[in-house]
């Protein structure tokens, strides 16, 4: 059974009672940032900053944290087209006004026509959404504006506490690929700072977060875990619906490119292609694990928690790092690096 969560209800209910009484408590507690120390000063002086904005909570606080400390900064969104309604909504309207002018970038295609033009789906292994949609798109944003005012910094909105990866990262580091400092004004920050700073700017979160979704970005991602697939099952059963129909496209000119070789999914021993895959989770149960179709994937983010099965799909490494402010996930750090140190390569069979 799917229910839509409409917008009235969102605005009659948008918290529970005990959520914004902690809301409320977090308020209290909060302390204005410092203003720009000396040395923060003299190492953006004559530099631009470029702050990547997901629509989430931690970049739309770094944001606003760059302008309690004075530090003006250019605001960029990597649209994949493939961001819930509500997100594009709310970045265009509520956190715009808030942080000023926010630019948005995209590659030539967006997921769908990326993932009907390529006639596959994006995996852990052929990371192409992050590539195309992302990676890309922002690495000609930097040089463009590299090349219009020069030294530039990229300002990325993740935090220690997220993760065992992101804490052991600096608050600087030089990214080659790049070609830019990347600065992580946010890692020392907390869960209570990001919400503080929101209640001090009197700026609401990303709707997604008051219907129960733990990131932003992708709607879903490939590697979403199973209370994100319930998520959008319940509140967008049109996403669903979007989903069966690419992989139904997608599966015709699979099959129309194998029939051109005399050869079909049977012959090849190939799944047919979805767009969750789980390699190696189900198929240590002894299931077939490489491709679940769309329904199945809903009808399993609906059982019982408990068991390997529960983060299918998600990196087998502690999901939600953020290093280059790019794609919600540890693997995507890797390989973002990876991609930038070989922009040429070819990633895809
Ligand atoms: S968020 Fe997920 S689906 Fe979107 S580009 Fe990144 S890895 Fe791909």
């Amino acid at each position: 059974m799917t229910r839509r969560i409409t917008d009235a209800e969102l605005e009659d209910k948008p918290v529970t009672e005990q959520e914004l009484a902690e809301w409320e408590r977090l308020a209290e507690v909060a302390t204005p940032g410092p203003w720009v120390a000396n040395e923060l000063r003299e190492r953006l002086a004559g530099r631009i900053v470029i702050a990547s904005v997901s629509g989430g909570k931690d970049s739309a606080a770094m944001s606003l944290h760059l302008t309690e400390l004075g530090v003006e900064h250019r605001r960029v969104f990597c649209d994949t087209g493939w961001e819930h309604p509500k997100t594009y909504e709310y970045l265009r309207g509520e956190l715009t006004a808030k942080l000023g002018p926010i630019d948005e970038i995209r590659g030539d295609l967006l997921l769908p026509d990326l993932v009907r033009k390529k006639g596959m789906f994006p995996s852990r292994t052929r990371r192409f959404c992050t590539q195309e949609l992302k990676v890309f798109p922002l690495q000609r944003y930097v040089r463009a504006v590299q090349d219009e005012t020069g030294d530039v910094v990229n300002a990325v909105g993740i935090r220690a506490g997220e993760s065992l990866s992101r804490s052991k990262m600096p608050e600087w580091e030089w990214s080659d690929g790049f070609d830019c400092d990347v600065w992580r004004p946010l890692i020392r920050w907390t869960l209570e700072d990001v919400i503080a700073i929101h209640h001090r700017h009197g700026l609401r979160p990303n709707p997604l977060y008051l219907m129960g979704a733990s990131r932003v970005g992708c709607w879903p991602c490939i590697h979403a875990r199973k209370s994100e697939v319930r998520l959008v099952a319940d509140v967008d059963p049109a996403r669903i619906d979007a989903i069966r129909e690419l992989e139904r496209e997608v599966t015709a000119k699979a099959e129309a490119r194998h029939a051109a070789k005399g050869e079909t999914f049977e012959s090849l021993g190939f799944n047919r292609p979805t767009f969750f895959q789980a390699p190696g989770a189900l198929r240590s149960e002894g299931k077939d694990g490489r491709c679940v179709p769309i329904d199945e994937v809903v009808t399993w983010s609906r059982t019982g928690s408990g068991g390997r099965q529960f983060e299918l799909f998600a990196p087998e490494t502690e999901p939600g790092c953020m290093r280059w402010g790019l794609c919600e996930t540890d693997e995507a750090d890797d390989f973002i690096e990876e991609t930038l140190a070989h922009p040429d390569e070819e990633l895809t069979p």
